[in-house]
């Protein structure tokens, strides 16, 4: 039955019910047991524009011509846009809010209610096959004849926190393919051509009647000899095997520009694999990684940092020296310093990826009790206790700050 109607399976009009198809009248009557939501990774009550966003993004990650390798890549990109199918139209995603997936396979199509029952069966994940099984998805890319853009290719940097400060230029290797030499990307051995695909007579689809449940089907399918294409090749090119491209590696200058981040993309255009048919070349894409620092943290162009002062450069003040992301920066600490005082130095943070300025540095001080002293500076520590009066003693101490008035307060009042 219908159930069988798999593989490069493109349409499946009965003939009686004559109607122009469209994709979006088999959408929605798989039911996943994934939650739409979940599947877009949106809030339920999440905007049409964010949802947007997220099928923008999703899609492009999982899009099987990104994912060759990955053929999981391929069920979830069909998810994707199942569920984006669904919570971008009002109408339906009202329903399925209140009914969840049954919602979408009782028989009330995208279409209304003259649009095809096909919800009694419930099994129709062959649709799905034919729409993006095999060769390509979604019709257009089913016939491979046209224009095809050559991939984007993803690179991974790891760089210093110095290096994204200064913004560096480094050479990377990437190996991709590339427009074959000997035949022109035609794939035909030179002096040869392409000739017109004997089984589908250039059309790049074959057409077969079936009888279904339904009735007859006329079944329209990618030619499986030229894959679409309409031509076939007799004589191929020997450096390419007839396939157009040939695996290349080449070294690429890029660019870093000072301030970058972990997390940041950085695109180098027409550096992708070479496309097929006079397409354009794809992209390279450089994901930078700033490699944890042993000295210094960064909180957005901000830069942190920790320093070590002694019991008497925090007790009468000093002149120090600091480290800064591009040298040294002297630091003034005050007398009468307590531990775990932050110090800004104004402009000595990370500069801002997009021009606008640095970001600060703060030096977090913290004091150093000091240890093993010798009985001669055990002494001194005593003799400076007694100057410094009886006041050693905790409760002292206290008096003397926020919480002795408060303590003096409350002794008042009783
Ligand atoms: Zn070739």
């Amino acid at each position: 039955m219908v159930k069988k109607l798999t593989g490069q399976l493109m349409l499946s009009v009965p003939i009686r019910k004559a109607r122009k198809t469209r994709a979006s009248d088999f959408r929605g009557v798989k039911m996943p047991k994934k939650d739409y939501y979940e599947i877009l990774n949106v809030d339920r009550n999440a905007s049409q524009d964010e949802i947007k966003k997220a099928f923008r993004r999703l899609a492009r990650k999982y899009h099987p011509d990104a994912n060759r390798d990955d053929p999981s890549a391929e069920e979830k990109f069909k998810d994707i846009n199942e569920a984006y199918e669904v919570l971008s139209d009002p109408d339906r995603r009202s329903r399925y809010d209140r009914f969840g997936h049954s919602a979408q396979g009782m028989g009330q199509g995208p279409g209304g209610p003259e649009a095809w029952d096909f919800g009694g069966f419930g099994q129709f994940d062959s649709i799905f096959d034919m729409f993006f099984g095999g060769e390509g998805f979604g019709g257009t890319r089913s016939a491979r004849t046209g224009p095809e853009r050559g991939r984007d290719i993803r690179y991974d940097m790891d760089i210093t926190l110095e290096e994204a400060a200064s913004g560096l230029e480094r050479e990377i290797t990437v190996r991709r393919l590339e427009t074959c030499d000997t035949c022109n990307g035609t794939g035909a051995k030179p002096g040869t051509e392409p000739v017109t695909c004997p089984v589908c007579g250039g059309t790049g689809r074959v057409s077969q009647t079936r009888s279904t449940i339904f009735g007859t089907t006329s079944v329209t399918s990618i030619c499986s000899r030229c894959h679409g294409r309409g031509t076939v090749i007799t004589d191929p090119c020997g450096s390419c095997q007839g396939s157009g491209r040939i695996p290349k590696t080449r070294k690429i200058k890029v660019e870093i520009p000072k301030g970058v981040d972990s997390g940041i993309r950085m695109r180098v255009e027409g550096q992708g694999e070479s496309g097929v048919r006079g397409g354009p070349p794809g992209d390279v894409y450089v994901y930078i990684t700033v490699k944890p620092h042993p000295i210094f943290k960064r909180r957005g162009n901000d830069l942190i940092c920790e320093k070590l002062i002694s019991i008497y450069q925090a007790t009468l003040g000093d002149e120090i020296e600091v480290p800064s992301i591009d040298g040294k920066s002297s630091l003034r600490i005050p007398e009468g310093t307590q531990t775990g005082t932050s110090f800004r130095l104004k402009g000595k943070g990370m500069p801002d990826v997009r021009g606008w300025g640095r970001g600060d540095q703060y030096v977090k001080v913290k004091v150093v009790t000091p240890t093993k002293l010798n009985e001669e500076e055990k002494e001194l520590f005593k003799k400076l206790g007694k100057m410094q009066g009886e006041s050693m003693s905790d409760e002292k101490l206290e008096s003397k700050g926020f919480f002795g008035k408060i303590k003096d307060a409350w002794e008042k009042r009783a």
